[in-house]
């Protein structure tokens, strides 16, 4: 692989959103800790500062990248931190450390390669429960998934107040928590609203069905998201959970994250401590799903739900989901690119049967 930097990091420089020609000097060499090849050093011409090929991948300034793997699959199957550690030799610490720094990228890379979604006109939406430290502290997960593919398309995170019965001793745990650390806030329709308001930025003026559950609030928060382009389907709650229930693909997704994140399981020790934390194993679990993961393990081709979706010409592996920093937004290097000459908001004429790169590029993530 020859490495060409396709943009000076230094987000201040010129170079960084217009790089013209060739705007680098090769700048030497040197041999990093945790790999045997030399990396090789680029200067800027304009700014003047150094960087290398490093300076764009992932696993930028680990010490230990080669765990980066098998933290990235455990968390997404389930396993505890302090298992992981125990399992790849490194502290508890180091693989909270990690996961989030992974999370993060996740959640950058899915912001870029969906910040349009060209297809895709049907979405199921649901909240779930579940809590942060104690069970009386309620935590609110707002979903959506997209009707064919089931691509997790957004989940907005958010703190709940749910009082239990005057009088109990859950309420009087409830009291004192409250007394101690203040009253709780219930965010459970910003959540909502986040969510809805992240679909319609990614589908643009584009009229969408929308399948949820017959919760009162749902409809007005709907209305006011999408005004007239959305056509808003109620199922009933007590609807049996058969695969013919609209919301099916909804029930079905959480229901596998429950199962898969470890710290949205009730009954153990996993459970989530700070749900601030939350969004980045989240990620981990999304980009596993909608990127790299056939979209029902029957199928028999192997196509994750974003290429359903036509988001990626083919299904991401592994190592291509955990290779180029994504927090550059629409910048970043493309997953598929093994030299860095494409980015993520390029029209993909280099890859043959890619889609074209849908829509303008806005600042997203960065
Ligand atoms: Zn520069």
């Amino acid at each position: 692989m020859d490495f060409t930097p396709p943009f000076c990091p230094n987000p201040d420089c010129s170079h960084h959103q217009r790089p013209e020609g060739r705007f680098f000097l090769r700048y030497g060499t040197f041999v990093a800790a945790c790999h045997a090849a030399p990396v090789p050093r680029f200067r800027c011409r304009a700014c003047r500062i150094t960087f290398s090929t490093q300076t764009f991948r992932q696993d930028y300034r680990d010490r230990r990248p080669e765990v980066n793997r098998p933290v990235f699959e455990l968390l997404a199957s389930g396993v505890g931190f302090r298992q992981i550690g125990r399992l790849h030799r490194i502290s508890v610490s180091a693989v909270q450390r990690k996961g989030h720094k992974i999370g993060r990228q996740q959640h950058f890379l899915h912001e870029n390669l969906c910040h349009r979604l060209p297809v895709g006109n049907v979405f199921v939406f649901d909240e779930e429960e579940t809590f942060e430290t104690a069970s009386i502290r309620r935590v609110d997960l707002a979903t959506v998934v997209e009707q064919e593919s089931w691509f997790v398309v957004t989940t907005a995170v958010g703190s709940l107040r749910r009082l239990a019965k005057p009088g109990t001793a859950r309420r009087r745990w409830q009291d004192r928590d409250e007394e101690r650390h203040g009253k709780r806030p219930d965010e459970s329709s910003q959540c909502v609203q986040a969510a809805l308001a992240d679909v319609r930025r990614k589908v643009g003026d584009r009229r969408i069905v929308l399948r949820t559950d017959q919760k009162a609030s749902y409809q007005s928060i709907a209305r006011e998201v999408f005004g007239e382009q959305v056509q808003h389907e109620l199922t009933s709650g007590k609807a049996p959970r058969t695969p013919w229930n609209p919301l099916f693909p909804i029930n079905s997704m959480q229901a596998i994250r429950r199962d898969l994140v470890g710290a949205l399981r009730p009954q153990s020790w996993l459970h989530a401590k700070k749900a601030a934390k939350l969004p980045a194993r989240l990620a981990i679990f999304a980009s596993l799903k909608n990127y790299q993961r056939k979209r029902f393990t029957r199928d028999k081709e192997d196509k994750s739900p974003a290429v359903h979706l036509n988001l990626i010409p083919r299904s991401l592996t592994t190592v291509e989901l955990q290779r180029w920093r994504q927090d550059f937004g629409l910048h970043s290097i493309h997953p598929l690119s093994s030299d860095g000459s494409r980015r993520v908001g390029e029209p993909a004429a280099a890859a043959p049967g890619a889609p074209a790169a849908p829509g303008a590029p806005a600042a997203v993530g960065a």
